[in-house]
């Protein structure tokens, strides 16, 4: 059997066809087993997570303020923000004052809940705000994080957490020393075909894993001076942007670190364009036993799946990592999820887990150490040498 390779990367019509000659074996037995999480479902899959009122909380929705409207924040998070059932949107923290107006009116945001990043610190007076999610360019989270731990106010990070592990620590300690939690806005956690997915791998559904395949790409189409673009602020390119879901697909299916990686940048086919960050990259993570989870992310291409084959079974998702319309195939058949929202669940479990003072399923923590893969698979391709974790 033709083994696939990477020195072709982005090829992937051929890495499907490779995939499906790969995966063929058929399943053993499949249990439902409930994830962890601070919203007490437990009772399936199609079921929406959520609570109206915490136990041991105060009763009522916790008020969330986005610090950073761009992009995510006005396509995804405040939306999302208005399916909530733990939480609202309370507030917000911006540097554009142009926005200000359009926001207040749409979101119904009283002018005493909006804040500059110079006026910031005053959230620190504002019962209003219980959480702040921090929706900047990565090399920024660090200190909107450090500030809003600093006000006493619960965190969410978007990722990646940071641009250096030694960033990343310097908010893990600011949330501890400032007695406030903090998570990353790893929204797949809450999504039933990747939740799916860690059952799979975790629990060894189909035996134990033999092998996992994982790439998100994307055709990059933005000015050349956008932070995207820009090593000081993103860390780097498409392996900090999307390259990271891949890494989460696999720790999430494996549930345990590795213990090296490979990796080669790509070609840049546009120097112009992709000056100081790569235009794709191709890594591997290896794992005791021999696992090996082959990845690949680019700015330069289409494709967000994650595939794993285990002794007994194989699945597959694709697209995987997309807000809606994900879909998964497992060697028992399609898998059949409803359509959720993943960023409200984020929130509400969030929420929940402030108001119920329960651990976040996504801390801090998990977010250093994918910062310390992403440096290693920097390193790796950088050095041509295999990085020990
Ligand atoms: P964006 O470029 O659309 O928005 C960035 C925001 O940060 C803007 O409001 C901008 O004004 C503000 N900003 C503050 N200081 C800035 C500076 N010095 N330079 C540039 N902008 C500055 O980006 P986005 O897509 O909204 O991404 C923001 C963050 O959210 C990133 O960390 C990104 O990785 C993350 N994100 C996560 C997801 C997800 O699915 N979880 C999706 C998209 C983005």
């Amino acid at each position: 059997m033709k083994k696939f390779s990477f020195s072709s990367p982005f090829n992937r019509r051929q890495f499907l066809k490779d995939l499906s000659l790969t995966l063929g074996s058929t399943a053993t037995g499949l249990s439902l087993l409930s994830l962890t999480s601070c919203n007490t479902n437990k009772s399936g899959n199609k079921e929406q997570s959520g609570e109206t009122s915490g136990q041991n909380g105060q009763g009522r929705k916790l008020g969330i303020a986005l610090l950073g409207l761009g992009k995510y924040s006005e396509g995804q998070l405040a939306p999302a923000l208005q399916e909530t059932n733990n939480c609202y949107l309370a507030g917000i923290v911006t540097g554009s004052p142009d926005k200000v107006d359009k926001w207040k009116r749409k979101y119904d945001i009283p002018d005493k809940n909006v804040y500059s990043y110079e006026s910031f610190d005053q959230i620190k007076d504002n019962p209003d705000i219980d959480i702040v999610y921090v929706v900047t360019p990565n090399a920024l989270h660090r200190e909107f994080v450090v500030r809003a731990a600093q006000a006493k106010k619960h965190v969410i990070c978007e990722k990646p957490m940071a641009t250096t592990v030694e960033d990343c620590q310097a908010m893990i300690d600011a949330c501890k020393q400032n007695n406030v939690k903090l998570s990353i806005g790893y929204r797949l956690h809450f999504e039933p075909h990747n939740q799916r997915v860690m059952e799979l791998g975790q629990k060894e559904v189909f035996g134990p894993v033999k092998s996992i395949k994982a790439a998100d790409s994307f055709k990059i189409n933005v000015k050349p001076e956008d932070w995207r673009l820009s090593q000081k602020l993103a860390g780097g390119g498409p392996l900090m942007d999307v390259g990271i879901y891949c890494i989460q697909g696999v720790m999430y299916t494996m549930g345990k670190e590795p213990i090296a990686i490979t990796a080669k940048y790509g070609e840049k086919t546009r120097p112009d364009y992709f000056k100081t960050v790569e235009q794709s990259i191709s890594w591997q993570m290896q794992f005791e036993g021999g696992v090996i989870a082959d990845c690949v992310s680019s700015y330069n291409d289409e494709a967000g799946f994650l595939y794993g084959e285990a002794r007994d079974g194989w699945w597959r998702l694709d697209p995987a990592y997309s807000y809606s319309g994900i879909k998964g195939e497992t060697s028992q058949g399609k898998m059949d999820f409803e359509e959720v929202n993943q960023q409200a669940r984020q929130m509400d479990d969030f929420a929940n887990c402030v108001r119920n003072n329960k651990p976040t399923q996504v801390p801090g923590e998990m977010g250093l150490r994918d910062v310390r893969i992403l440096l290693a698979i920097y390193e790796a391709a950088r050095t041509n040498k295999k990085v020990g974790i």
